[in-house]
């Protein structure tokens, strides 16, 4: 019965320090098998085994619930081919309420992505006591090839084949890496279309006039700045004058470089898919928010230095901000980081052992599961203003926002203060203990 994880979860490579048992739970997944979903999974066996976990929960909370694969016809512009895309939509658990998370559009998703990405999404809603479960889905297309009408056509077929699992009281998609309002307001059509009334709640990250939220669109950026801020507080840094480094500038990146620029923060590193840029007295963020929106890219600007992503993380900084993929901080580079505090804005970029590295070096890491959290906390603002055909106004959720986060922030600092243990596995204690006692309550069918 005591298996270790390392001989169980096929390619892991655990350092010494980083054996959990496993009980009699099997993590070999097969199908589902893949480094993020082994990355999600060794995540939760090591919290687990911090909180003496029942071992019949232990294993049903390592597999999704449900997932649904699909293949479909895709036909380009200039009708020349017709293409056959694959798509997925993974339920993690469905104890907490409906199941909730976005749709990645990405030239690499896979089965055991998105499933990784749906087992933090149930961490992650139960960690912010949201009524939700985790759930996820992708396309394995690379949406930066697609025109607008392409864009259009795939996804309302991609919403037709998963149709019968969402729904306003089943499972609410939102917007995730490759997706953005427009992706949700067609998806919000479509299934309209379908149940032959407008049903705005099926989505969330919808455009304002289509029942969106104020906020909404910023809202991870945002709430990742007002857990820095906590997070700065806690270790007595002073904000104002402090370096940053940040890793992505889509949606997350850009919003949090904004707001971090706007405490005063100098980001002397930025970087995306095209480049990365450096300048040690600061980059002027409005101006690269002026350039991304007219070349979607951050390529093209020429009033810094350009390095290579390689060194961007290794930049030595007060601050990295980590918005862009998963597997970013690996054994390989963890050493070289260099920054006090690490914000994790993209889910899954830091590997295990990376973790353990880091928090061996005392570096403070704001894990994914809370650092992201302010996304899906203004996602359910959404659902819940949806469903009281009422709005609320952006400095109220704002509010709300920024006072969920800092409880959230305050109770895995306490946990990881009390048990000392890091972050993210407190974190994660704090969302399976929630998810435990539901499902111990609710008991077992027949
Ligand atoms: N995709 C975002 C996340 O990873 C948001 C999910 C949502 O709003 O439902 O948390």
């Amino acid at each position: 019965y005591d298996y270790l994880v390392k001989s169980h979860l096929k390619g892991a490579s655990l350092g010494r320090a980083v054996r959990y048992t496993l009980g009699r739970a099997r993590a070999r997944g097969g199908e589902w098998d893949s480094p993020m979903f082994r990355l999600a999974q060794q995540q939760f066996l090591k919290a687990s085994q911090y909180m003496n976990l029942d071992d019949n929960i232990r294993q049903r909370l390592l597999f999704p619930q449900r997932a649904q694969m699909v293949t479909f016809p895709f036909l380009r512009d200039d009708r020349s081919q017709v293409e056959t895309v694959f798509g997925y939509r993974v339920q993690h658990v469905l104890t907490m309420g409906p199941t909730k998370g976005g749709i990645r559009y990405h030239q690499d998703v896979d089965l055991g992505e998105v499933a990784a990405l749906a087992m933090w999404m149930t961490w992650k809603c139960a960690l912010m006591r949201l009524p939700f479960g985790g759930a996820k889905g992708g396309v394995r297309v690379d949406p930066t090839t697609l025109s607008k009408s392409e864009l259009q056509r795939l996804t309302r077929r991609y919403t037709t084949e998963i149709i019968d699992m969402i729904g306003p009281d089943k499972d609410i998609p939102a917007p995730d890496l490759g997706t953005d309002e427009q992706v949700m307001a067609w998806l919000m059509d479509t299934y309209s279309q379908q149940v032959g009334h407008t049903v705005p709640t099926v989505v969330t990250g919808k455009p304002v006039v289509l029942g969106g939220s104020l906020g909404r669109k910023e809202a991870t950026g945002r709430g990742l700045v007002y857990l820095i801020e906590a997070s700065a507080a806690h270790l007595g840094l002073e904000l104002a004058g402090a370096t940053a480094v940040v890793q992505g500038f889509g949606n997350v990146g850009s919003h949090a470089a904004r707001f971090l620029a706007d405490l005063g923060v100098r980001i002397i590193g930025v970087g995306d898919a095209s480049t990365s840029l450096y300048r040690r007295e600061g980059l002027p963020v409005a101006a690269l928010l002026d350039h991304v929106a007219e070349h979607r890219v951050l390529a093209g600007y020429h009033e810094a230095e350009t390095i290579d992503s390689g060194e961007l993380l290794e930049l030595d900084c007060d601050i990295l901000v980590l918005a862009a993929l998963q597997n970013q901080v690996t054994v390989e580079n963890a050493a070289q980081i260099s920054c006090r505090l690490l914000a994790e804005g993209a889910n899954g970029p830091t590997m295990l052992e990376a973790d353990e590295m880091l928090h061996e070096r005392g570096i403070f890491v704001l894990p994914d599961i809370l650092g992201n959290a302010g996304g899906v906390t203004v996602s359910y603002f959404e659902w819940v203003q949806g469903m009281q055909n009422f709005t609320w106004t952006l400095d109220e959720i704002n509010e709300r926002l920024k006072a969920t986060l800092l409880d959230a922030f305050q109770r895995t600092l306490a946990r990881a203060q009390a048990e000392r243990i890091d972050m993210r596995t407190a974190a994660l204690i704090e969302g399976v203990s929630r998810v435990t006692e539901a499902k111990l309550l609710r008991g077992v069918f027949p």
